[in-house]
């Protein structure tokens, strides 16, 4: 099987069961160390419903990407301009983005935008930067996504859990969400460096799951340093420019929907 990254050759590794009934191989490339299925035919039964029912890290996770993606662009970034956030659910990111301040809006083809109505993506508007948040272990194609998201801006913030040399072994690795079937391609710290040289972009990591591809040289002690201090109450520090939009977002709805 050919590695959907870098087009050579993939060996299968190991095999697991996935949705307690389909036996899958996965394929691991030598070159750039990219993991995958075999082709998922499973999909249609996996995404029944676009978020896992058993899904209960959803608020906490959404908390925890806002604090860190608020430190990073406020730091490295114009706070002020237009963001997205790509894959973007029930619209929780960039409902809490909004209440920070930041002009957040939504995108995402296979979810229900509960939070973050008339704040939808439109071609016209040009991002300072991108979020895609769980979304790059879903890729059936992530070259080709990856080149969507880039058409859209050429900074992305993502996180996507990462593994070291080997891939963990199907027990050992929760990541590998084989209740679901939904997780179909993971990456290891050498895969995306290999894909921020494709796409001529620098790779900023925790080598753990948060990462950024930018056209911005960023040093990645700095990076990890800013990541750190979003955890510890510094966020005021970054936020300190921005005006929450909760109450001006209720205004302009109430005169579009007449939400109340
Ligand atoms: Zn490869």
């Amino acid at each position: 099987m050919k590695c959907k990254i870098c087009n050579n050759e993939s060996k299968e590794i190991f095999s697991a069961e996935i949705i307690n009934k389909h036996n899958i191989s996965y394929y691991f490339c030598p070159n750039c160390n990219f993991l995958q299925t075999e082709d998922p035919y499973w999909l249609d039964e996996a995404y029944k419903s676009a978020i896992g029912k058993a899904d209960t890290g959803i608020l906490r996770r959404n908390q925890l990407f806002a604090k860190r993606s608020s430190a990073i662009i406020s730091h490295f970034f114009d706070a002020n301009n237009k963001f997205l956030d790509f894959a973007g659910g029930y619209g929780i990111f960039v409902r809490m983005m909004r209440d920070i301040g930041f002009d957040f809006y939504w995108g995402d083809p296979y979810a229900q935008n509960l939070f973050a109505k008339e704040f939808e993506h439109n071609k016209q508007y040009n991002y300072e930067l991108i979020t895609a948040f769980e979304c790059f272990e879903h890729f059936t194609d992530p070259i080709n996504q990856i080149q969507k998201m880039l058409e859209l801006s050429e900074n992305i913030i993502f996180s996507t859990r990462t593994f070291q040399g080997s891939p963990p072994k199907p027990t050992d690795w929760w990541y590998y969400s084989l209740d679901s079937g939904q997780h179909i391609s993971f990456y290891s710290i050498t895969t995306l460096k290999y894909l921020a040289e494709k796409f001529k972009m620098h790779l900023n990591s925790d080598n753990k799951a948060f990462h950024m591809l930018s056209k911005k040289k960023i040093n990645n002690l700095w990076f990890g340093a800013i990541l750190k201090m979003s955890h510890v109450g510094f966020s005021r520090i970054f936020n300190y420019r921005l005006k929450s939009r909760t109450e001006t977002d209720h205004e302009l709805l109430s005169k579009r929907i007449g939400g109340n």
